[in-house]
């Protein structure tokens, strides 16, 4: 995603682009049509550019699904995800003010790339476990039941189920 100074004006830069899953070449694992994690929507980008002396402003949001089955009980589920962007380009590398919200880059010459830039913010943005809600009660370990939909019986017999086993181990 190549952004030349020029194309910069006093007014600034709005881009609003669309790529394809496949322009993931960092993660490719998901851009595999999987049930584990992987895009399900194109990823739509809406930034911001300012130049302000030699910087430049860089600021917005990707927007894009991910499909996933939840950790807990399985269910397949699409997640939005929303994560910004606040970048400052530098044509010169100096030592910034330590700012956990604002990345820092460098540029030279005349035009600059975003993508590998684009591309780390997306799979930093990437949970690490996807659940359906926060509280999500998963499945019985026993009966399999969905217990978000109902309560099964095997709460009761989990002890005795558990020597069950003790049991036949020892034949
Ligand atoms: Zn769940
Ligand atoms: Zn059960």
């Amino acid at each position: 995603m190549k952004v030349g100074l020029s194309d910069i004006g006093t007014e600034g830069l709005h881009i609003v682009t669309i790529r394809k899953p496949e322009w993931l070449t960092n993660i490719p694992e998901l851009v595999r049509d999987s049930e584990d994690m992987h895009l399900s929507s194109n990823i739509v980008f809406d930034l911001r550019l300012a130049k302000i002396l030699k910087e430049i402003n860089v600021s917005g949001t990707i927007r894009f699904s991910i499909g996933s089955l939840c950790a807990r009980c399985l269910r397949n589920m699409d997640l939005p995800l929303s994560p910004q962007v606040n970048l400052v380009l530098s044509s010169v590398s100096t030592p910034q003010e330590r700012n956990e919200d604002i990345d820092f880059e460098t540029y030279k010459g005349e035009e600059f790339d975003l993508g590998n830039y684009l591309r780390e913010i997306i799979a930093m943005s990437l949970p690490v476990k996807v659940l359906c809600r926060e509280d999500c009660k998963g499945l019985c370990s026993n009966c399999g039941a969905n217990l978000n939909l109902r309560i099964c019986s095997c709460k009761d017999d989990w002890v005795d189920s558990r020597f069950t086993v003790l049991r036949d181990l020892k034949i």
